[in-house]
């Protein structure tokens, strides 16, 4: 087998977030609404300030608007549910993101629960959730969103193949399996539990890898030329002392099997904030009655 093809993600997500700035154009010159993202973060940890720092820049250069609210990590969970409920009632705000992990003095449950589902743009809202799995339109977390985009400018229509998804959280894993059953697909959800997870992982077409374990996945668990798509980000020491960045799969050993790969960084990674930028135009569009503008 040649070489494997490697899905360039940080160009997939350049071009989705030129299509979403695009629309969001017309949706100001037709309607005169432009959207709004408010980002909530508390604390200082370095790793949520530059994510939250690229939202907001990359909000901005979409042609939307961008609201940032940053609070200190002792933050009471009343004084967040307050700083929601002021942004569910702000009609310039479409999309509502609290950053996690939260500290430990706040129930995370509440706070998601708390957000307005119209507004939700993770889709970690309970409503959205159901949605999601009863096949009703939803607003669908962005991660498990960008991955079904990147499958499917390797593979087209996704009808009938096997999907194995390494991972059930309910950021990634789940409902990356509920997007992939709206897509046809013949979907194996694995976990920590699961038996012979090689042998299982052998029968994907397309292969997801949710972990968080570095390099888990081997070139043996991977069927040629199946399409894998990795979506973990470990940071590991390297024998220079030095740290990397690493995925859920051995990338080394699975190049050559896989037909086609994304790198870790440049694969997943850029796609969720350009899934972020479109849910929060479809949550303007929806909220406001308009249909989001085709291009
Ligand atoms: P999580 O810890 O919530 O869930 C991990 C899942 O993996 C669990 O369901 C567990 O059952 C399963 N698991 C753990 N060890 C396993 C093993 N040895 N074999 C099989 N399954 C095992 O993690 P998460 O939030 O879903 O994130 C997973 C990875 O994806 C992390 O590396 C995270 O950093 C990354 N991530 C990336 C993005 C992005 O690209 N933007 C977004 C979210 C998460």
């Amino acid at each position: 087998m040649g070489e494997s093809t490697l899905i360039d993600g940080k160009a997939i997500a350049a071009q989705l977030r030129a299509e979403v700035a695009v629309r969001v154009a017309k949706l100001k010159a037709d309607h005169g609404l432009v959207p709004g993202l408010a980002v909530v973060l508390l604390g200082e940890d370095a790793a949520s300030q530059v994510y939250v720092r690229n939202k907001a820049k990359q909000t901005l250069e979409a042609g939307m608007a961008s609201f940032d609210h940053r609070l200190d990590a002792e933050t009471s969970e009343a004084t967040l549910l307050g700083l929601i409920e002021k942004l569910n009632a702000d009609a310039g705000v479409h999309g509502i993101l609290v950053q996690l992990p939260l500290p430990g003095q706040i129930d995370t449950a509440r706070v998601l629960n708390a957000i307005d589902p119209a507004k939700d743009v993770d889709g970690f809202h309970p409503m959205n959730v159901g949605r999601l799995a009863a096949g009703e339109d939803a607003l669908s977390p962005c991660t498990p969103r960008g991955c079904i985009i990147l499958a499917k400018h390797v593979r087209g229509d996704l009808t009938g193949l096997e999907a194995v998804v390494i991972g059930r959280s309910n950021i990634v894993g789940k409902p990356l399996a509920q997007l992939l059953l709206r897509e046809n697909a013949t979907v194996t959800v694995a976990h920590s539990k699961t038996r012979d997870l090689p042998g299982v992982a052998r029968r994907a077409d397309l292969l997801f890898a949710a972990v968080g374990r570095p390099q888990l996945v081997t070139g043996d668990w991977i069927k040629p030329g199946a399409t894998v798509i990795d979506v973990g980000i470990n940071r590991i020491d390297t024998a220079e002392g030095k740290t990397k960045l690493v995925g859920d799969v051995d990338f080394a050993s699975a190049q050559g099997i896989a037909g086609a790969i994304t790198p870790v960084p440049g694969g997943v990674g850029p796609m969720t904030i350009a899934c972020l930028l479109a849910n929060t135009l479809d949550a303007a569009c929806a909220i406001n009655g308009v249909e989001t503008p085709e291009i």
